[in-house]
């Protein structure tokens, strides 16, 4: 890449902790090495501007004179920042600032600070299956365009894809998008939620499939892994709505970890044909208490938060009495999701007390196919009764509302009816749906079937002190 260099340029300015220093001035020295790159030329609105030396050395010397700022860090930061900004083809820049003259009572030459900073390219996902789905999509594009942090440079076409799992619900809406930001990973990520819960804000009556999905595929080469952001994503690779799009716009990109373009990932995944079969392999087995017994102590502990997780002696005392079931959801012999359930023999009902999907699986399309297959293996029964948190609590914060609604919003997509029952117990507030199983089980007051429910699991004096069960 072809470099601009400025070495040293004196700039008279206010900078420092102490108030004479902001008063009197001093001399600050700046080295600045920048990066041009030419192949943003076509991309970018405004062809005329070519990064001209001159300009860079006038713009430095009055961003650095006419604001004044305690750290020479911040210095660096805003200064780099504002020509990485106000000079478009400059794709890095490395700053130092030095300030020969700062007050320190010992003998020393200068003190400087030097940071590099720049553009990276990322990769996005963008998903719709609610509502007016293309506009939630382009909403997306234009909330990235008005930030003067982020400039899009391509936009695939937005597909039409089926969701996950065979599982009735809305197809989606799906893209990919090419941006450079200034933004750091987490940055981004918190921008994307932003623009998210910006989408959901709007249309705050609807509870149900997600207006709005945004996932940071790539960022430059960078892998990492924290607990809120995983790049490259997880599981790009495997995803036939992420491929596709990302192959319009980025085929020759790789992927740092895997190697291969996203060309290749889109080849091998096969149009489409491998997202469907990977979870036609799934299949439903009914657990020994042995099984369940390990599952339970595997996977529990880290699935669920400790609240809901009791001594598996209670199970165990359940399960002696006929009124504990569990599943485990197989491919082969690898266990991809479980679900454990309260049987109430007598009126036919099933609660669903824990259900998730094992760690790498999530998010696939597992979860809904688990579910179906539920449906299918409990056919004579007359319902499932499903405890979700409650989402219209009027002190939660946005976040876990949004959370709760998906939540809500997964298992109305399969086929699970929201009741007017709701129900509290060790302190989280629950509201609760049915799935009906049996045709004529449909829509109804579950509160003394619930009930009936709660006192196979627990004694009747525990019940009367823990739990509260509303319907209205
Ligand atoms: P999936 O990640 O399997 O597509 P999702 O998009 O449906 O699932 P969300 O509920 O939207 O999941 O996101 C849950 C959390 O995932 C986010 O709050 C975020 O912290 C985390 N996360 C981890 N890696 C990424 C990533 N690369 N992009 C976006 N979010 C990520
Ligand atoms: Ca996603
Ligand atoms: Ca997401």
């Amino acid at each position: 890449m072809d470099q601009i260099i400025i070495e040293n340029l004196r700039v008279y300015a206010h900078h420092g902790v102490y108030s004479e220093e902001n008063k009197n001035g001093q001399n600050f020295y700046i080295t600045a090495v920048m990066e041009t790159d030419t192949r943003n030329a076509g991309t970018l609105d405004d062809l005329d501007l070519s990064t001209n030396y001159g300009e860079v050395c006038m713009f430095i010397n009055d961003f650095v004179a006419e604001h004044t700022y305690k750290l020479i860090e911040t210095v660096a930061e805003k200064t780099a920042e504002a020509v990485l900004l106000k000079f478009p083809l400059i794709r890095r820049v490395t700053l130092e600032i030095r300030k020969p003259e700062a007050p320190i009572p010992l003998p020393f030459e200068s003190v400087s600070v030097k940071i590099v900073r720049g553009w990276h390219r990322a990769y996005l996902s963008c998903g719709s299956n609610m509502g007016d789905r293309k506009a939630h999509l382009d909403g997306a594009v234009e909330a990235l365009r008005e930030d003067n942090m982020c400039r899009v440079i391509k936009c695939s076409d937005w597909i039409v894809t089926e969701p996950y799992g065979g599982v009735v619900q809305e197809d989606f809406l799906n893209g990919a998008i090419a941006l450079d930001t200034l933004y750091t990973p987490a940055m981004l990520l918190k921008k994307l939620h932003e623009i998210e819960y910006a989408h959901d804000r709007e249309r705050k009556i609807h509870w149900g499939p997600r207006t709005l999905d945004l996932d940071i595929l790539l960022y430059e080469d960078c892998v990492m892994h924290t607990e809120e952001l995983t790049i490259p994503h997880a599981d790009m690779h495997n995803r036939y709505f992420v491929l596709n799009p990302l192959a319009q716009i980025a085929p020759y990109e790789r992927h740092p970890i895997l190697g291969s373009s996203i060309g290749q990932l889109y080849e091998v995944l096969g149009n489409g044909a491998g997202k469907a079969c990977v979870i036609e392999n799934l299949h439903i087995e009914r657990l020994t208490l042995e099984q369940a017994r390990e599952i339970y102590g595997t996977y529990a502990q880290s699935d669920f938060p400790p609240e809901e997780i009791k001594p598996f002696r209670v199970i165990e005392e359940t399960w002696g009495r006929g009124s504990y079931h569990a599943y485990g959801f197989y491919e082969g012999t690898t266990l991809c999701a479980y679900a454990f359930l309260v049987a109430d023999v007598e009126k036919r009902l099933l609660l669903l007390d824990y259900f998730a999907v094992v760690g790498e699986r999530r998010g696939q399309g597992y979860g809904s196919r688990a579910l179906a297959l539920l449906r299918e293996g409990c056919a004579e029964w007359n319902a499932l009764v499903i405890e979700v948190e409650d989402d219209e609590l009027p002190d939660i914060n946005e976040e876990t509302r949004c959370m709760r609604k998906r939540r809500i919003s997964f298992y109305t997509a399969a086929g699970c009816l929201m009741s007017t029952t709701r129900s509290r117990l060790w302190g989280v507030d629950y509201r609760i749906m049915v799935m009906p199983l049996m045709d004529q089980y449909a829509q109804m007051c579950m509160a003394d079937k619930l009930h009936a429910i709660y006192t196979n699991l627990y004694r009747e004096d525990i019940l009367r002190q823990y739990f509260v069960i509303t319907a209205e």
